[in-house]
């Protein structure tokens, strides 16, 4: 049967690309029918530098980033990655079928790690395996990710080969991304080169789902542009990186696609553009930041979510990583 999994790091605050690559995907998923599992990796987090005091609230308020998105616990598996502990557990395995040159080809890590790699965490540089590990520990089928992650997934689906393989089983399911959507990479405001990030040292340069109205406008105001027109077909957004970035913006919020917004946008110059996506980010992020700052207000009820949901996790993971000891052939007593 397909079951979804995916998972965001709670590295500070939620961004718009966070929201429309994957979060707002998620909610759609869980009303799909299939089974849906959505975790807060905290310990994907703590590959970089992390105050711990940070990190807890950083976990507490993405988990109530998904509940104001619309996902409802009795409906998903929410939960924080280091309450099941079957993901390090099956990620050390994943560490021993991953190979060095495999790794060694991860962009994630090349732009997380910079110049300094000799500085970067080990566990920055095997992510990707704890990763796989996240996906196959459910035996999940279909994974909902921004296009940044695309080359992780395709190395999550090396490591379900190789394990296979080199076991001859059947037993990793080889999993697919599922990268839909007008707002699949989500660039920076400032450099239409740059994917938005939550880490990026630029508050200008993203949206935060926390953000207030009149911040989200004038982020917006100042985001780059270039002088022209908009066009009114997609073509013409041929090397215009931040134009086609808003319009993929636009049509994303809207649940709409760049051809219908250019229809309806072509021959608006940014002066009358910025202003039409700025009411409609803040009509439909405000209600969210404004759940989530409710949602902030009891945080023990935020923790017995991810308590609930970290159990039912378990039941799942804790079967296939037992069958997963016996293939490699560890004696349990
Ligand atoms: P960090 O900078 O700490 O890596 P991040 O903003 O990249 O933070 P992640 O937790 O790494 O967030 O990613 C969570 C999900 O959000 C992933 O599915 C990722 O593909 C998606 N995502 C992140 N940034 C974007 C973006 N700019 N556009 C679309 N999807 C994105
Ligand atoms: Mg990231």
């Amino acid at each position: 049967a397909p079951r979804v999994f995916s998972g965001i790091q709670p590295t500070g605050g939620l961004t718009l690309g966070n929201y429309l690559g994957a979060m707002k995907r998620f909610v759609d998923m869980q009303d799909s029918g299939v089974e849906t599992l959505y975790c807060m990796v905290d310990m994907h987090a703590i590959t970089m530098p992390q105050d711990p005091d940070n990190l807890r609230r950083a976990t507490r308020e993405l988990a109530a980033g998904y509940l104001a998105s619309g996902l409802d616990p009795k409906k998903s598996i929410l939960f924080n990655q280091s309450q099941v502990p079957e993901h390090a557990q099956l990620g050390w395995i994943f560490n021993c079928v991953a190979r060095m040159g495999w790794l060694n080809r991860m962009t994630q890590f090349k732009d997380k790690a910079g110049k300094n790699r000799e500085n970067a965490s080990a566990g920055l540089f095997t992510y990707p395996s704890l990763m796989a590990a996240d996906i196959l520990v459910y035996h999940a089928t279909h994974v909902p990710v921004g296009e940044d992650q695309k080359q992780h997934i395709e190395l999550t689906r090396d490591i379900a080969a190789k394990f296979n393989h080199d076991y001859g089983v059947d037993f990793f399911p080889i999993t697919e991304p599922v990268i839909e959507g007008a707002a699949t990479r989500v660039m920076s405001l400032r450099d239409g080169s740059k994917k938005m990030s939550k880490s990026d040292p630029s508050d200008a340069s993203r949206i935060n789902l926390t953000d207030d109205a009149d911040t989200i406008a004038l982020k917006i105001r100042k985001a780059k542009t270039d002088p022209d027109a908009l066009p009114s077909e997609v073509e013409g957004l041929e090397g215009r990186l931040e134009a086609r970035n808003l319009v993929n913006i636009y049509a994303a919020l809207d649940d709409s696609t760049p051809e219908a917004v250019l229809k309806e946008v072509g021959g608006k110059v940014f002066s009358e553009f910025k202003p039409m996506l700025s009411e409609l980010a803040v009509a439909k992020l405000s209600p969210i930041s404004g759940e989530m700052a409710r949602l902030m207000e009891d945080t023990a009820e935020i923790d017995k979510i991810l308590g609930e949901g970290a159990a039912k996790a378990r039941k799942i993971a804790s079967p296939i990583l037992d069958k997963a000891y016996d293939i490699v052939g560890f004696v349990r007593s």
